[in-house]
């Protein structure tokens, strides 16, 4: 079952599109505010977020910006902001679809359901493989030169990080922030950097490099880009 995260501060409003969507089949949470939101964002795996703009304790920009850091979720900006620009910048942030209030619920259950497809299309096969290097997400496992490694599950978490990010410095901080698990233990500085090694010694070899240590900053992902869920 699809689950969704409606962030909207209008109870009435929340309360009528988690009673439509839940008679669609979906599971649907829903909070009223940013700081309700990260929390729900870091305990839950949602498949898609509906997020307000004008939020109580904040903007809602801001927090897409902070969830999309954190994972990669599919999101739809529900807004009274109607302004052009403003369109513009919620896409930028990386949204998938933005709706002006008011809107017809039926248009809005399409919106919906046509981001989850989208979605579902862009994530078949939770694969990585460049030729040279093959990562299966789903057994967790790592085929380079006909061998297999077995990755634990912070080495996956970070793998999945990376080829997300191919090109971009993730700074250590960064990284720290995105591998926080979900019992809310905290990965420290030293485990990120054995994690590090230890999934380069499973990908790399000398002719085939594919983090990269920016000195001071961080580390890059130089192979090919793909987004896993
Ligand atoms: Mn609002």
């Amino acid at each position: 079952m699809k689950k969704i995260l409606i962030v909207e501060d209008n109870i009435a409003l929340s309360t009528g599109l988690s009673f439509d969507l839940e008679r669609e089949g979906y599971k649907v949470d829903t909070v009223c505010s940013s700081g309700q939101a990260r929390e729900a964002v870091r305990e839950t795996e949602f498949d898609l977020i509906v997020l307000d703009i004008n939020l109580p304790d904040g903007s809602g920009f801001e927090l897409c910006r902070w969830i999309k850091e954190l994972k990669d979720i599919p999101l739809i900006f529900l807004t009274a902001c109607d302004m052009e620009k403003d369109t513009i910048k919620g896409f930028e942030l990386g949204a998938d679809d933005y709706i002006t209030k008011p809107f017809s619920v039926g248009i809005f259950r399409r919106r919906v359901a046509a981001v989850l497809k989208r979605c579902e299309k862009e994530n078949i096969g939770n694969i990585y493989n460049d030729g040279y290097l093959m990562v299966d997400f789903d057994k967790l496992m790592v085929i380079r030169e006909n061998k297999a490694f077995m990755l634990t599950s912070s080495e996956y978490r970070l793998m999945k990080i990376f080829v997300a990010n191919s090109g971009k410095v993730l700074t250590r901080q960064i990284l720290l922030q995105k591998l926080w698990d979900n019992d809310g233990n905290f990965v420290d500085e030293h485990a990120l950097t054995v994690n590090v090694n230890r999934l380069r010694s499973k990908i790399q070899n000398k002719g085939h490099k594919y983090i990269k240590t920016v000195y001071g900053m961080g580390y890059m992902w130089v192979g090919e880009k793909c987004n896993v869920l």
